[in-house]
């Protein structure tokens, strides 16, 4: 199959092309495109066989479910069994947003959508191009990250035509992404609201408007011998074909650790690559040293850390460090992705280890 290319970010709004993106969807085909989190691929929520063909497309396992993305507030009711209060405070405060929520799905729903569950994850977009190719395609598009699986998410287009390129019929290029990581997902069908993904919106964000909200244990964790209540959770993720670790400590025991690892491996003959940031990037030696971003303004790691794991494939590297990050506030969502992608293999950098 070809796969059409067409460039259009939300300065520039090309009714004509989206009408034709739209009716792509509405044919049962394959979209990817941009959103604020990362690229999406787009299929009709409503139509078990576009379900079918986004997980072939992908290579995703048929039980993890896929997120349907609305355009407008009416068009919820439809597709879901009841709105909570809770669903409808979170939906004020952060529609349209990169926050996902579980409800009890509608009959409407297939189950090849929602990888045979009752509930069904909804969010709403800010992207405006996004916004508008969703109305063009008739107002719920189902759309996991528009990676081959496993992958790390696209955050620009290259990386969607590399996975699935010849795939799909359609890519919609719109730049970079702002944020750079997937939404937060809230289930709000148990007793208590529950994140089961961090994301850019924080517990703390959700806390302003709900009085409480749990966490999924597993979240950050490798060891807690429960399975992920978000299905796709439980699977490796995010993951650069290199070996990645994480290494924590003091920033020189970090540094010092790194650079002697890097230079042991590089002895070996492998190709080696170090993810810090603007304040440390200086200090490796190491192949290949990526700055993921700002440790003072962690939304500009957010926003790079797929391209580089990304980029440390393009560049073959075998053997990769990277800093740990604040677990707080969006810090959560990428530690979280990280710890994932490195298959929780974190290495504490103690003096004893040099
Ligand atoms: P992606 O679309 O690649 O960002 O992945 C969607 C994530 O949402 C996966 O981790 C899914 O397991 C999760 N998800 C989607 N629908 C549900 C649902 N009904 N219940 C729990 N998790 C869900
Ligand atoms: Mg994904």
């Amino acid at each position: 199959m070809d796969t059409k290319v067409i460039r259009m970010d939300e300065q520039h709004i090309d009714r004509e092309l989206l009408q034709e993106a739209g009716a792509v969807i509405r044919a049962g085909g394959l979209v990817a495109f941009p959103t604020e989190t990362v690229y999406g691929l787009g299929g009709d929520a409503l139509n078990p066989d576009a379900s079918r063909k986004i997980y072939a497309a992908k290579g995703r396992p048929s039980d993890n479910p896929l997120i349907v993305h609305i355009a407008d507030r009416e068009t919820l009711e439809p597709i879901v069994k009841e709105i909570p209060e809770a669903a409808v405070r979170l939906a004020e405060a952060f529609w349209p947003g990169p926050l996902t929520m579980i409800l009890n799905k509608s009959e409407t729903v297939p189950y090849e959508t929602t990888g045979g569950l009752d509930t069904v994850a909804v969010r709403m977009p800010v992207h405006k191009v996004a916004r508008e190719f969703i109305r063009a395609a008739g107002g719920y598009v189902a759309a996991p990250s528009a990676n081959r699986s496993g992958r790390p998410s696209p955050t620009v287009a290259k990386y969607v035509a590399e996975d699935l390129g010849g795939r799909i019929e359609m890519i919609i290029d719109g730049g970079d992404v702002e944020i750079g990581l997937e939404s937060t997902i809230v289930d709000l069908t148990a007793a208590e609201p529950m994140i089961l993904r961090p994301g850019y919106i924080t517990k703390e964000m959700l806390e302003d408007i709900l009085p409480r909200v749990e966490e999924d244990r597993t979240l950050m964790r490798a060891d807690s011998g429960q399975a992920p209540k978000a299905p796709g959770m439980k699977y490796r993720h995010y993951a650069p074909k290199g070996d990645l670790s994480i290494i924590t400590g003091t920033e020189d025991e970090v540094v010092a650790y790194i650079n002697s690892q890097a230079d042991r491996q590089r002895g070996m003959g492998k190709k080696t690559g170090v993810i810090g940031t603007d304040e440390t990037i200086g200090r490796y030696h190491a192949d290949v040293c990526k700055s993921a971003g700002v440790r003072e303004d962690e939304c500009t790691i957010a926003r790079e850390l797929y391209r580089i794991l990304r980029e440390f494939d393009d560049e073959s590297v075998e053997i990769i460090y990277s800093e740990a990050f604040d677990a707080s506030g969006i810090g959560q969502a990428i530690m979280n992705r990280l710890l994932k992608a490195a298959g929780h293999k974190v290495v504490e950098a103690g003096e004893g280890q040099i």
